[in-house]
């Protein structure tokens, strides 16, 4: 059933893109989503479920009924303050050092219901706050792989700049690139990479257009990329992370070793 190099896509298709957008910023669904949708692309909006996520639930009900994933990105976005100075942005009591492993699941978990409540679905990925993997500290530091095993599809895991391939494959860690400040021309050159393996590349975006957020790439460039992509689709399969993690697990792609 499995290929040892490389995937097999649908319809024939080359390799896949899934692009996911954190934070619930009002770009995010007043215009990235809706144009996606228009050039037949779907993608995973994670949000952060509180804050500008429960002030507007309504937005977000339209972004999902565009075919979009609502990605689950906690309900707090805690990170790791470590160094303490880090993430100045982040109050000292959302700092993933000092989570223990149940408070983390918790509000995961609660999260899943927030959203489940907005899209209707059970089946959801993980986008992982600031890129950690790991909660506590000194000795008390471990990897949340087997939480967010245990309550999502799909996570993203280390910003490690790899194409997911069936040899690197772990459901609940999968690595990718961020595609802030980048152009289309080198995201295009990065898909290339991914199809030139047969594999899945997950991009990490933020904000669209300067203002939106610290971390953006420039709206002309992000138009450009998604055009580029959109005329691919015959080759390049750019699908939500649920429905690629789905299509994997559905084709019996067990997780690497
Ligand atoms: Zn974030």
């Amino acid at each position: 059933m499995t290929d040892h190099n490389c995937f097999r896509w649908p319809r024939g298709q080359q390799c896949a893109v899934s692009l996911t957008y954190d934070d619930a910023l009002t770009v995010h669904h007043e215009s990235v989503a809706p144009f996606l949708a228009s050039r037949g692309l779907s993608a995973t909006f994670n949000v952060v479920a509180h804050n500008g996520f429960t002030e507007n639930t309504e937005a977000w009900k339209r972004v999902a009924a565009l075919g979009h994933e609502l990605g689950n990105h906690s309900l707090f976005h805690p990170c790791r303050r470590d160094p303490p100075e880090s993430y100045p942005w982040l109050a000292p009591h959302y700092d993933l050092c000092h989570y223990t492993r149940q408070r983390w699941s918790d509000e995961l978990r609660v999260a899943n219901c927030l959203l489940e409540m907005i899209d209707g679905r059970s089946e959801r990925t993980f986008g992982n706050t600031c890129c950690h993997t790991t909660i506590g500290q000194g000795e008390h530091e471990t990897r949340f792989d087997d939480i967010v095993a245990a309550l999502f599809v799909a996570a993203r895991g280390p910003l490690n700049n790899a194409v997911v391939r069936p040899d690197t494959l772990r459901y609940s860690a999968l690595g990718h690139f961020s595609g802030d400040a980048r152009t289309a021309a080198e995201l295009q050159r990065l898909v290339e990479l991914a199809r030139s393996q047969g594999g899945w590349i997950i991009f990490m975006f933020h904000g669209v257009g300067a203002g939106t957020h610290n971390l953006f790439i420039d709206g002309e460039q992000h138009g450009r990329f998604i055009e580029w992509l959109s005329a691919q689709a015959g080759q390049v399969w750019t699908a939500s992370m649920v429905e690629v993690a789905g299509h994997l697990r559905r084709a019996g792609y067990a997780a690497a070793p």
